[in-house]
């Protein structure tokens, strides 16, 4: 349990931390992206570092002297999976206290999770039942939906992502997950991710047609709708701090 990686992005004032629940995940998702890129992927796609590099876990100590060199406001905490680790709470209370830090948590929704965090992006797999089970391994899509209803309530920032992987979580389940997050509040900002497929892999990453078709489909029903996929420059240069 911990952070295994830290990247910080100059230009955007942000950190962030990898964290490993001791390789364990409460999903177990085809592709997992953390699983086949442990590292930030904007490192690996830029390949500045070795993806199968191992690292220790560092303590909340040593991330505080790796950070504290540092000018940074955002902290984002990721990984696999941070909800579920439980060394996260601590440290963002740690970073809020000492350090004034707005605290944001990437996480897939299972596990709720609020304290000192200000922000949560919440990873939509699926809406369909059996889809759902097929990616996650999991056969209880009402706990994330009814989190992300959670999350709202509680007044603090939520967005939400998905993968978009051609013939599988596709331009009707994208629909079906858009009206979801709809109708819970059609201001909330959806991303949405082109799949990077690993070698072999029985699915592949859709075109940028595919993507602006997709990301149109979502526009029928959210007013604020972005997609991210490997076409896409980086803005802002990320540098692996550890
Ligand atoms: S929820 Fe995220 S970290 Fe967990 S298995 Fe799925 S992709 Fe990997």
């Amino acid at each position: 349990m911990g952070v295994y990686h830290i990247t910080w992005t100059e230009g955007l004032k942000e950190i962030c931390l990898f964290m490993n629940s001791d390789g364990k995940c409460n999903f177990s998702c085809h592709g997992c992206v953390i699983e086949i890129y442990p590292l930030d992927i904007h490192l690996m796609l830029a390949e500045k570092s070795d993806a199968r590099k191992k690292r220790k876990i560092l303590s909340e100590k040593e991330v505080l002297s790796y950070l504290s060199p540092l000018s940074y406001e955002k902290v984002i905490f990721l990984g696999k999976e941070p909800s579920i680790d439980n060394t996260l709470v601590p440290l963002a209370k740690s970073l809020k206290e000492n350090f004034s830090t707005y605290n944001i948590m990437l996480t897939n929704g299972y596990k709720f999770v609020v304290q000192n965090i200000d922000e949560v992006c919440i990873s939509l797999k699926a809406i369909t039942k059996e889809k759902f089970k097929n990616w996650t391994g999991v056969d209880d899509t009402e706990t994330v939906l009814e989190n992300f209803k959670k999350y709202v309530k509680t007044g603090i920032k939520v967005r939400a992502e998905s993968v978009f992987i051609p013939n599988f979580i596709d331009d009707d389940e994208i629909e079906k997950i858009a009206k979801f997050i709809a109708s819970v509040d059609k201001n909330i900002p959806y991303r949405i991710d082109g799949y990077i497929p690993e070698r072999n892999d029985i699915f592949r990453a859709p075109t940028k047609e595919e993507i602006d078709e997709i990301e149109n489909i979502a526009k029928k029903y959210l007013n604020n709708v972005t997609t991210l996929h490997k076409e896409i420059k980086l803005k802002y240069e990320v540098k692996e701090m550890y």
